[in-house]
């Protein structure tokens, strides 16, 4: 068994992080302060290849497979926990979603585009009352002549604000839950798509996120992906591979709580000596260390299923529990090392402390992903 990167990765690996501490480390605070989307960032990511790192390159992306892409954004979110999340939205729950279910025309239109960064994706899922239980869709999409007219209202849609193109998931046989779902591409200049304020957020701010009103939204004959009715099941697909990535994302903030905390224990003194000597706060450090190993291992484990299976449901589940769960312990860990300085506003560790959080709740809940683990283990040992 090997559990080592390739030079190839390794050396993508040592590119991203050098882009993320010379460009985006230096503008996190600002952008956390403003609520602010860094469309500067996500221009010269995208020149970097960051916008569909797992397209191939005859459609724009840079070709690359799935542990490169969530070693790319466990880097970026070590400096930025909102660009890490941006790219994520854009590159796996809407490039890589065109690119697998997507038609030629669809794919002619959006991908490259998408995979290049010279359009933004986002993903129209949550509504008001279909969170969790997002099979239950009051958003429908009703059939007009050769389209459909989509009537109805998400909530939380990252990217929102500088978006080109949605996918919109809403009910072309409401009532019977998921298997009614459809999926379509929308462009946000169609008329009747209007988007509200941008979210005050607790964390993650600068992405962008706005409820859109979908008011007899008129979509053409090529605008649906997928078959009808495969809605909901494509959503989960591409959540597989958002929820590898958001994984990554809680690995980059849990790496960068590590190195705050490192950092303030070595240079901090209570009776004569570094805090860092002090078997409290060793301990800390030690099972900081340790569990966010134990997470690197079940990302990258689920990046490479993603690789090679139609679905790592379960890989990605068990990645994004444990890793968004252990970046919270560690965030909060370097919060008690800095002390008051921690529970400063502005300090580093309260940013990531209220950073870490989204990453137990957006693509399913910590307890979806428990839902979703039980579901696929019980069905393994009844097999
Ligand atoms: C910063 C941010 C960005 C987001 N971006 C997007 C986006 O781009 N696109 C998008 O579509 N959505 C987005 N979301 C929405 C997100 O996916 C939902 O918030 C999430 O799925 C949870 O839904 P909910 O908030 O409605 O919680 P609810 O569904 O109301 O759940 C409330 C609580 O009950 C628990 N619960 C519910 N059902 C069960 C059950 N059966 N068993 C046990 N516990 C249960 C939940 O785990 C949770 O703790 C975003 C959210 C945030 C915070």
């Amino acid at each position: 068994m090997r559990l080592e990167l390739t030079d190839e990765q390794r050396a993508f690996r040592a590119s991203v992080r050098q882009f993320a501490e010379a460009e985006v480390a230096p503008r996190a605070a600002d952008i956390d302060t403003t609520n602010r989307f860094p469309h500067d960032l996500v221009r010269q990511a995208s020149a970097r290849g960051l916008m569909g790192v797992t397209i191939p390159t005859s459609d724009g992306g840079a070709g690359r497979d799935y542990v490169s892409y969530a070693l790319a954004i466990e880097e970026i979110a070590r400096a930025s926990a909102t660009l890490a999340v941006i790219l994520a939205v854009n590159n796996s729950l809407v490039a890589e979603l065109v690119a697998r279910f997507g038609s030629p025309s669809q794919r002619d239109g959006w991908l490259r585009r998408l995979a290049s960064g010279q359009a933004l994706g986002a993903f129209a899922l949550s509504e008001p009352n279909a969170g969790t239980d997002a099979g239950q869709q009051r958003t429908t999409a009703v059939r007009d002549g050769d389209g459909y007219r989509i009537t109805g209202r998400k909530v939380w849609v990252a990217n929102a604000e500088a978006a080109d193109m949605l996918v919109v998931f809403a009910a072309t046989t409401p009532d019977i839950g998921g298997r009614g779902v459809s999926a379509f591409l929308v462009p946000v200049d169609t008329a009747g798509v209007r988007a509200g304020d941008v979210v005050d957020s607790l964390g993650v701010r600068g992405l962008g996120c706005r409820d859109i009103d979908l008011d007899n939204v008129l979509v053409g004959p090529g605008g649906r992906v997928g078959p009808e009715g495969d809605g909901f099941r494509i959503a989960l697909w591409a959540l597989d591979g958002g929820r590898v990535a958001i994984a990554a994302q809680a690995l980059g903030i849990g790496h960068a709580a590590f190195d705050e905390a490192v950092a303030h224990a070595r240079q901090r003194h209570t009776f004569g000596r570094p805090i860092g000597r002090y078997q409290a706060v060793q301990w800390m450090l030690a099972d900081m260390a340790t569990e966010l190993d134990a997470a690197r291992m079940l990302t990258y484990r689920a990046a490479a299923a993603k690789d090679t299976q139609e679905r790592c449901t379960s890989e990605a589940a068990m990645a994004k529990l444990y890793a968004s769960e252990a970046a919270h312990r560690a965030a909060d860990r370097t919060m008690q090392i800095f002390a008051a300085e921690g529970y400063r506003r502005g300090s580093t560790a309260e940013r990531l402390v209220r950073d870490v959080r989204a990453t137990e709740i957006y693509q399913g809940t910590s307890e979806v992903q428990r839902m979703v683990i039980a579901a696929s283990e019980i069905a393994q040992v009844q097999a």
